[in-house]
């Protein structure tokens, strides 16, 4: 059976898995509520005869298999919308709830696409009776960079010889650098309580602590990597100012491109913290809320994944949608616009188009800057993993806006995810018909793997 009948399945599916998408955008769940999201997926997966296995302590985490043998091929669909992105298909800022949640980062459109391509290989594998299994993970709580690390931890991908990922964005690409790694982590400081006027001599503020390791933090940045990043928020700095703050915590993400540069410069963190705490004669504890690791990178299914994006076709936009991207473009500060597509693509001369076609030259690919982080990362530190990103938003619109909202529940957004689900489909067909390219992306993963094993951030 040729591809192309395989990437028929698609077409057939169209209808099913658009609806399913744009089911989900219209009903966004945040990280760790994604009830409905969940039992959606496993319905669909359900009624198309696959087995549903669940993950024991994750309720919205699961498995849908089908097939059996070799290879094992593990695609990976989220469902997870942001808070307070909540947005109409619309050209201007319009909520359909204030302060409601959204899908600011296209979920719906991951996971669909996700889904659609694991029906298709299903499909595949039953009409060709060849061997090989295919599994679905729903995998939850990527937005608090947490899901798939808890589901390694349960050993939820045990078994997958190769895992398949992809992320809506606004320009297409395959990914061989990607994601900086991460680590969130909780600072509280405990003093002792006065009155601020009365008898301060008495008091010793957790406040002033969290202030002081917030200095030497900014200290700290001229002496980290260019690319490390160190953010912060402070999530208690106590109440009344009349009365010294007994209690008081911050909120820090480190982030580098590589796992070893983000545990060196946490413990440097928590050296200053520790400092703070003496400054002050308070104390300290730290708690490590999650980390992540960042994408390691598989030339073989790079090659794969840029092999299929272009044999692939693309999706053709009707004059409408391409008046529809550019009215959503034109909504955004046009110097960011300019900063934005530069992470992504490099445009000749006055070229200003409204959604990217074409795919970004494998050359050039190491050049695009994904700066986000994400727990797929990790996946890719125990099983061969690969990454792309298609054009589901106008160009230059970023992620995690009502742009990129509105974008991902209109055609745009489906023609972008059904796009990714043939190139998902394709890699798969290929892998399925040359156990050797799976053997060669698993002896690459062993190489680079040699001296450094994945050690779960949580501890
Ligand atoms: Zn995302």
């Amino acid at each position: 059976m040729e591809k192309t009948k395989v990437l028929k399945y698609i077409d057939n599916l169209g209808k099913e898995i658009s609806d399913l998408c744009l089911d989900i955008w219209s009903h966004p769940e945040t990280s760790g509520n994604e009830k409905e999201s969940a039992n959606k997926f496993r319905e669909v997966l359900r009624s198309h005869g696959f087995t549903i296995k669940e993950i024991p302590g994750l309720e919205h985490a699961f498995i849908g298999e089908y097939g059996s043998g070799s290879p094992v091929i593990a695609v990976l669909g989220e469902y997870d919308a942001l808070p307070g992105l909540s947005q109409k298909v619309d050209i201007k800022y319009s909520p359909v709830e204030e302060n409601g949640p959204g899908h600011g980062c296209g979920h719906n459109l991951l996971g669909s696409a996700a889904l659609g391509s694991a029906l298709a290989i299903k499909g595949y594998l039953e009409e060709s009776k060849k061997p090989g299994t295919i599994r679905f993970y729903g995998c939850p709580e990527e937005e608090t960079l947490i899901g798939k690390v808890k589901m390694i931890k349960r050993g939820a991908f045990e078994g997958c010889d190769i895992a398949l990922s992809w992320h809506p964005m606004n320009a297409n690409t395959a990914l061989r650098k990607a994601f900086l790694a991460n680590n969130s982590i909780k600072f509280r400081f405990y003093g002792i309580s006065a009155h601020a006027a009365q008898s301060p001599e008495s008091g010793r503020s957790a406040l002033d602590a969290v202030e002081l390791m917030n200095v030497g933090a900014n200290y700290l940045r001229e002496h980290v990597i260019d690319e490390a990043r160190i953010h912060y928020t402070i999530t208690n700095a106590g109440g009344a100012p009349n009365i010294v703050p007994k209690e008081a915590e911050s909120w820090y993400y480190v982030r580098a491109p590589h796992r070893k540069d983000v545990e060196e410069i946490t413990e440097r963190l928590i050296k200053i913290a520790e400092g703070a705490a003496l400054m002050t004669e308070t104390t300290m504890e730290y708690e490590i809320i999650g980390g992540t690791y960042e994408l390691l990178p598989n030339d073989i299914l790079f090659e794969l994944t840029y092999k299929n994006m272009v044999e692939v076709d693309q999706p053709e936009y009707t004059e409408e949608e391409l008046e529809f991207a550019k009215a959503l473009q034109e909504t955004l500060d046009p110097n960011m616009v300019e900063a934005e597509i530069k992470k992504f693509v490099s445009l000749e001369g006055d070229e200003k188009p409204y959604i990217h076609q074409g795919i970004v030259d494998k050359d050039k690919a190491d050049t695009v800057i994904l700066a986000g982080s994400s727990d797929s990362g990790d996946v890719s530190w125990i099983m061969p993993m690969n990454l792309f990103l298609t054009a589901t938003w106008p160009l230059g619109v970023p992620a995690h806006t009502w742009q990129a909202t509105a974008a991902s529940g209109s055609s745009l957004g489906l023609k972008g995810m059904l796009y990714a689900a043939k190139v998902f489909t394709g890699m798969a067909y290929d892998l399925i018909n040359d156990p050797q390219l799976v053997e060669a992306a698993r002896e690459e993963f062993l190489k680079r793997t040699e001296k450094r094993k994945y050690v779960s951030p949580l501890k």
